[in-house]
């Protein structure tokens, strides 16, 4: 499995193996080959002044130059250095290479490493060049070095090489779970969750993924289920008025005042649900433009309270709205803060038995102004409470023929007043009433 990751890995620890063996080889070998010469002519002239001792004595144990060359030729043949002596008159008597034997020495040569001396004085001078030869043992010790080095860089490389490989595996198996579980979910599997519980990137890559996975699944849930709510709620109103139209057809029933007024109402009922499914449908969207500008919220809750009157007194419910005149300017707008007031006054008066009240009131502090729909009624039970802004959530689905409601009023009070940056709140005792509460941001002073 040459996945092209595990060949990049590869081909990065091979090179880096290569760099720094390199460089290691290159630094090592021209530090040792620069001691080594440097050692090697330090001990040309201590070893010098011994030859020319050497040499002194046999040229005056034999009185003439004459077995010297062959006494240079048998050390040079020892010791693999080119031994050259020059007599007192600037002349090769003796040249273990025998080249130069009858020359004067030549200017290219380094200085003599000794003078040479016999009984009677000094006789000349000897010159020594270390051998530079294939065979020069010098050479063969740093061709050694150098060899070692190299050979420690193939391990070394080697190493590398199985190494890389044995923990690519590890370094690309959750990248692997990964992308098999993107597969998953492209297969439509939204449940998909990847284990992999490194702290690392790939860790957090990891918890990206589950965390998405996990919001796309809800999205999904979410999706299904408003499509099935919506064909829950359209079927009792189309229902019954499919049997009225119906009996009405066949002539099993005479169509009279109050039958028209059911249908009227059955019509009214899938209307608010078309309305209210199309204001959550914008928010969702995105496409909600709030025409937003400075609102006396004040004057939005004594509107409430006087629209609703009628509806209330009918009931014997009073709604009264009780704000304070100092109430902050906030920038809303106006017509979708009206819309949340009357889906919580609505609901107030529905839930509040006759006799009880519904209260609207409001304070400020230096950032939100809170307003409150207060009621006497029968309240909402604790298991209920956190669940009464869902979509579609009603605490007494058989009531919503009386209520009229789908169970969305409240969903759209949320979205409407987040959209203006607020947020949404209740309190309820069953039995006492309820306290449905909402801010709205504060202009900053200018
Ligand atoms: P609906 O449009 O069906 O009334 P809502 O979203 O407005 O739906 O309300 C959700 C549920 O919360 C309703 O079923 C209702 O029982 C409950 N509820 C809302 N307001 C009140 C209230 N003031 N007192 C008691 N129950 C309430």
């Amino acid at each position: 499995m040459w996945h092209s990751l595990r060949l990049r890995l590869l081909l990065i620890s091979i090179i880096v193996v290569l760099i720094a063996t390199g460089v290691t080889a290159f630094v090592a070998s021209r530090r040792t080959t620069g001691e080594f010469e440097r050692y090697v002519e330090q001990r040309v002239p201590v070893d010098g002044r011994r030859l020319a001792y050497l040499i002194g004595r046999v040229y005056t144990v034999n009185g003439g130059w004459e077995s010297v060359q062959s006494e240079v030729e048998q050390i040079s043949a020892n010791r693999g250095d080119r031994i050259i002596v020059v007599n007192g008159n600037g002349i090769v008597v003796a040249d273990s290479d025998k080249a130069a034997i009858g020359k004067p020495p030549d200017r290219r040569w380094p200085p003599p490493v000794a003078g040479l001396f016999g009984a009677d004085g000094p006789l000349g001078e000897l010159y020594v060049f270390p051998k530079r030869g294939p065979n020069d043992p010098d050479r063969a010790f740093l061709s050694a070095v150098n060899r070692s080095v190299l050979f420690g860089a193939l391990i070394a490389g080697l190493a590398a090489v199985a190494f890389t490989l044995a923990t690519s595996s590890r370094i690309l198996k959750p990248v692997e779970r990964l992308t098999d579980a993107a597969r998953r979910m492209e297969r439509g599997d939204l449940s998909v969750q990847v284990d992999i519980d490194s702290e690392d990137e790939i860790g957090q890559l990891a918890h990206a993924f589950n965390s998405m996975a996990g919001s796309l699944a809800q999205q999904e849930t979410l999706r299904r289920n408003l499509v099935s709510d919506v064909a829950h709620e359209l079927r009792t109103p189309l229902t019954n008025l499919r049997g009225y139209l119906e009996a009405s057809r066949d002539g099993l029933i005479i169509p009279d005042a109050a039958l028209v007024n059911n249908l009227y109402e059955e019509t009214m009922l899938l209307q608010r649900l078309v309305l209210d499914l199309q204001d959550l449908a914008q928010v969702d969207a995105g496409q909600l433009t709030l025409l937003s500008t400075p609102t006396d919220l004040g004057g939005l809750l004594e509107q409430a309270a006087t629209m609703f009157q009628v509806q209330a007194q009918e009931k014997g419910v009073t709604v009264v709205a009780d704000a304070p005149g100092d109430l902050p300017v906030v920038t809303v707008d106006p017509e979708r803060i009206a819309q949340v007031l009357r889906n919580l006054v609505s609901n107030a008066i529905a839930h509040t038995p006759a006799g009880g009240a519904v209260t609207l009131s409001a304070h400020a502090d230096a950032h939100e102004v809170t307003v409150a729909v207060s009621d006497t009624g029968e309240g909402i039970s604790p298991e209920h409470l956190p669940h009464v802004f869902d979509r579609f959530y009603r605490v007494d689905p058989s009531r919503t023929r009386q209520t009229g409601g789908a169970g969305l009023g409240l969903a759209i009070v949320r979205q409407l007043v987040l959209a203006h940056g607020g947020s949404v709140a209740v309190e309820s005792k069953p039995g006492e009433g309820s306290v449905f509460t909402f801010t709205l941001p504060v202009d900053a002073p200018a």
